[in-house]
């Protein structure tokens, strides 16, 4: 599950887990990730890690996602908390390397989206995070960037692509259709 900061991913999947009966494994890539960069780099702000160098960007993406393989085993659901794309100085980098889509196999690919001027607002309520003050424009642009990578990634392993809107006051919308998938058919 991925989408621009702001857009509710983990509200969303919080809300979710309170309703759903079933036994949900949720893990977040970014916390996964932190750890790892607290290791090798010494770096404990998570919002810094989108700034650090490509390589180091994707040496912890590809030991987090070895971390995640070995967490999710024999669980039956299992939601990740994630972006599709992450904006670094030098550009979006790819949320889901191909190493992700070969060792993870996720089912559903969802996109979490919401209003530009909603994103812009809850970012600049949120004073949890440092995360960047970026204009309406800029959060057009990502959620257009996330959009084309979230249909790579579909063609690429095959995966369902869903696109989520988490509007103001639609949480409980959101979170009941991505309930529904639960019961749809196998999943
Ligand atoms: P979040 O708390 O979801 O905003 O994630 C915090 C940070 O973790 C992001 O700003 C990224 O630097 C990193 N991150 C999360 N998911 C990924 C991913 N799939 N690939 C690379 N970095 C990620
Ligand atoms: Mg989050």
């Amino acid at each position: 599950m991925g989408g621009v900061p702001g857009a509710g991913k983990t509200t969303v999947i919080n809300k979710l887990k309170e309703v759903l009966k079933e036994d949900v494994f949720v893990v977040n890539f970014g916390t996964v990730m932190i750890d790892i960069a607290k290791e090798r780099f010494g770096i404990t702000d998570r919002d810094a890690m989108r700034k650090l160098s490509r390589v180091k960007q994707n040496e912890l993406q590809l030991a987090a996602i070895d971390k995640i393989v070995e967490l999710e085993k024999g669980k039956r659901y299992v939601i990740i908390d994630t972006h599709l794309a992450i904006k670094t100085p030098s550009g979006y980098m790819p949320g889901f390397p191909k190493e992700l889509l070969e060792k993870v196999k996720p089912e559903i690919i969802v996109l979490i989206t919401a209003r530009p001027e909603e994103i812009w607002e809850r970012r600049h309520l949120d004073t949890s995070r440092k995360r960047d003050l970026e204009s309406i424009d800029d959060i057009l642009e990502h959620e257009k960037i996330n959009i084309a990578y979230l249909m790579a990634y579909s063609a690429m392993s095959g995966a369902y692509a869903l696109i989520v809107r988490n509007n103001n006051g639609k949480l409980e919308d959101a979170v009941n259709r991505i309930k529904s998938l639960f019961y749809d058919g196998e999943k």
